[in-house]
């Protein structure tokens, strides 16, 4: 058992590193800042084939496998947040289910233009009253003639908003099944009359991605829209969730490994008691700890992508990736903005970004209470 990446993913990383480098590095300060949605840097990823990195190249990818499209998510992480949720939420929820379970005219005509980053998709699961109870959703589509028509309202809806959004796909109850609501997905394209768009959240951090309320009157799209069958948008969306958890531990190892990095600088500069705090073995024991667990939640998070890429189940392991790397991720983070004193509360400081960062890494697709329970779920119990 090697674990080494292959020659193309290290060449691929490299690549990712020196764009964040080059490209985000500089804009940091003023993504915090002004939270305005990067499209320069955006539009230069779908140059560079980031934004389709899984995708096949008869689909406007870059032919990737799914681990390549983890590291990135990671390298972009390691510097900055937003660009990389952008990445994550444009993939893993966004594109996936087009891939996955549309039709060739789909992939052709919507998941193309995604691929090359000409547009950015979104997927709108979550609802006022259906958060971790996704089941729950109350969004309805009821098919009229040839059209769906839609109503309802999902909140905290990332990349729906942006004026390159190509729409979002939702999910939506198209019926019964056993006294059950049987939900399906239906892609709605954004200029679609009646699907309205809330002005951005303000929010604790990822201050410049595009998350919205977004609610749906009446609004139409053609009966082709629905992504394979009616009836299976749950399963597909645990297919897709999947993927998005492995994606999710990337940007905590990312956010993880940009904490050790800013502390491994500041350790050797900062001086008291006479000497560089480098020196005092409390620091150096928590630097240790951090890297090591950085290291463990890489090797599951790698570790779940290889699985998904060979074909193989692995919804225990991306649910204990993202579990083990969200909460290793904030406990860095707490110990970065320890490790900076005061300094670390200032919000001039990498560090205090990176901890605002972290938290909703907790939260975001399936809580670190839902990933518990899944796991427990997969261990049969
Ligand atoms: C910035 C941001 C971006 C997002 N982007 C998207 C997006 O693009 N698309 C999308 O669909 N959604 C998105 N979300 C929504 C996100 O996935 C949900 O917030 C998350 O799944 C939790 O749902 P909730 O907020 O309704 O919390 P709730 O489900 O109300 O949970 C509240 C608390 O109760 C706990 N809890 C709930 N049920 C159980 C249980 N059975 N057992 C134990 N504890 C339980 C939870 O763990 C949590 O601690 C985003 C959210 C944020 C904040």
């Amino acid at each position: 058992m090697l674990f080494e990446l292959a020659e193309e993913e290290r060449l691929f990383r490299s690549m990712v590193r020196d764009f964040a480098e080059g490209e985000i590095r500089p804009k940091v300060d003023e993504l915090w800042e002004k939270g305005e949605f990067p499209y320069g840097i955006i539009e230069k990823m779908g140059e560079l084939g980031i934004m389709g990195i899984p995708w096949p190249e008869r689909y406007g990818g870059s032919g990737g496998d799914y681990l390549s499209y983890v590291i990135a998510v990671e390298e972009l992480a390691r510097v900055e947040s937003t660009c990389a949720i952008t990445l994550e939420a444009h993939i893993s929820l966004g594109s996936s289910p087009l891939y996955y379970f549309g039709t060739e005219e789909q992939k052709q005509e919507i998941l193309v233009p995604l691929a090359r980053g000409e547009k950015l998709a979104a997927f709108g699961l979550t609802e006022p009253e259906a958060g971790s109870d996704a089941g729950n959703t109350k969004t309805t589509a009821v098919l009229d003639g040839d059209e769906w028509v839609i109503n309802g309202t999902k909140c905290f809806i990332t990349n729906a908003g942006t004026d390159i959004s190509a729409g979002v796909t939702v999910t939506a109850v198209t019926g019964q099944d056993d006294g059950k609501s049987a939900i399906s997905n239906i892609f709605v394209p954004k200029d679609t009359p009646g699907y309205n768009i809330a002005p951005k959240y303000k929010k604790m951090g990822w201050h410049a991605s595009d998350t919205r309320e977004l609610s749906f009157s009446d609004c139409r799209v053609p009966a082709s829209n629905i992504i394979g069958k009616q009836g299976e948008g749950f399963c597909q969306f645990l297919y897709c969730l999947d993927g998005g958890r492995i994606a999710i531990a990337g940007l905590a190892i990312g956010n993880a490994q940009g904490c050790l990095e800013e502390c491994m600088k500041y350790v050797k500069e900062r001086v008291q008691f006479g000497k560089p705090i480098a020196s005092f073995q409390a620091i150096r024991f928590k630097l240790a700890d951090m890297a090591t667990q950085i290291e463990l939640a890489r090797n599951l998070a790698y570790k779940a992508a290889a699985l998904r890429d060979a074909g193989k189940p692995h919804t225990k392991e991306a649910a204990m990736a993202k579990l083990f790397a969200s909460e290793m991720c904030m406990a860095a983070a707490t110990q970065a903005v320890q490790i900076f004193g005061g300094y670390g509360f200032m919000d001039e400081y990498p560090v205090s970004r990176f901890f605002r960062d972290a938290k909703i890494l907790e939260i975001g697709e399936g809580t670190s209470e839902i990933q518990r329970i899944v796991i427990a779920r997969e261990l049969g119990i």
